[in-house]
């Protein structure tokens, strides 16, 4: 009875949460986005500190850096940072990080990169990883014995107290049961791209409840870079190289998730894109043949339902391709690429880079 009150208090609450929510507000032409990047602590809360780094200064370079090449990638995108200098975003430790989520709603952000490095007692544990928001009671529980023992005071907001039939609890579970498949978008991509330069992937954790994801009325995430008291961690981010390339694979992170949600193609993006149609994809047993308008690409399945779909939720099919987005969702099913055309321009008017396809036995051919 009490999960049947919950799950209708979620469903009235949550026309409530996406207009809270910009990345929700989608429009047929794709608004300003907006993300906020936050360097963690700062001022006089230095983070983690190992031998002569210094979290705060580290994540400080990286994120200018991720600001600096975003302003190349994707000049639309509006940046916002919550410091840009060595300084507290709030004196209290206690409000630091709920205020810096407050400015992030406050500014319609559509994501929030919080941006932080590891440390641990064992120095035998190593890698990147992203941390997402769940409230789901086992895996809070199951985190609050690791991660936030080794958390800094006030990265994390003790929800034992909380009632859990409050309203504020219950937008916050709506809220987050609608960000989460975009804030894990967003995770995976990005621990992918850090793995690329030697960090090894820990992958996308749900966990406890963090501060700045907590209150923040969007999709979000906070990205460790990787274990200050690990040696290899530490090598590698202590090298020259290291704040340019974690800031190259933030900064195509997010470029992918916002290519991805408003409804372009992601092939775009990817270098093994323009191989999708010379290799032929395994058929699917439906044995039909012609052509289709392709709305979008990704890097794993998604529900035909997923809202990211717009007008076409629901009326939308899989067809399989190659590279690294091979799920390509399409509309439509038709006998010649002229009859496809002719949706085509309706179909633009919400996914701008849509194209027509040819396919066969359910994978895209040349
Ligand atoms: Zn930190």
């Amino acid at each position: 009875m009490r999960n049947l009150i919950i799950s209708l208090l979620v469903l009235l609450l949550l026309p409530m949460v996406a207009n809270a929510s910009g990345a929700q507000n989608v429009a047929s032409s794709a608004p300003r986005r907006v993300v906020v990047i936050d360097p963690g602590h700062g001022g006089p809360r230095p983070g983690k500190v190992h031998r002569d780094i210094v979290e705060k200064d580290y994540v400080l370079d990286v994120s200018k850096a991720v600001r600096e090449k975003l302003g190349r990638k994707m000049p639309d995108l509006k940046v916002y940072m919550t410091r840009s200098c060595d300084s507290a975003y709030h004196e209290k430790q206690s409000t630091d990080n709920r205020r810096r989520a407050e400015f992030a709603n406050s500014v319609g952000a559509d994501l929030y990169v919080s941006i932080h490095a590891n440390a641990h007692p064992k120095s035998s544990v190593s890698g990147c990883e992203v941390w997402v928001l769940t409230l789901n009671e086992k895996l809070m529980q199951q985190n609050s014995n690791s991660a936030t023992s080794y958390a800094d005071e006030g990265d994390f907001i003790d929800v034992s107290d909380i009632d859990r039939s409050s309203q504020g609890f219950m937008v916050a579970l709506a809220r987050q049961l609608e960000n989460e498949p975009f804030s894990r978008f967003f995770a995976e991509e990005c621990c992918e791209n850090m793995s690329k330069y030697g960090l090894r992937n820990l992958g996308v954790k749900a966990g406890t409840v963090y501060t700045v994801l907590y209150f923040f009325e969007g999709p979000g995430a906070i990205v460790e870079l990787g274990y200050l008291t690990n040696d290899n961690d530490y090598n590698y981010l202590k090298s020259k190289k290291s704040k340019d390339e974690m800031a190259e694979a933030i900064s195509d992170a997010i470029v992918a998730y916002f290519t991805r949600l408003d409804g372009s193609s992601a092939d775009a993006q990817t270098e093994d894109g323009a191989a999708d149609a010379a290799v032929e994809a395994t058929p699917a047993e439906e044995l039909t043949e012609g052509y289709a308008i392709q709305l979008i690409s990704s890097l794993s399945e998604v529900d035909i339902y997923d809202y990211q779909f717009k007008g076409y939720k629901g009326r939308v099919r899989l067809l399989m391709g190659t590279g690294r987005y091979k799920y390509k969702y399409c509309y439509g099913s038709y006998a010649t690429a002229e009859e496809a055309r002719v949706d085509l321009a309706e179909a633009r008017k919400t996914f701008k880079d849509a194209y027509v396809v040819r396919f066969k036995d359910g994978a895209i051919v040349q």
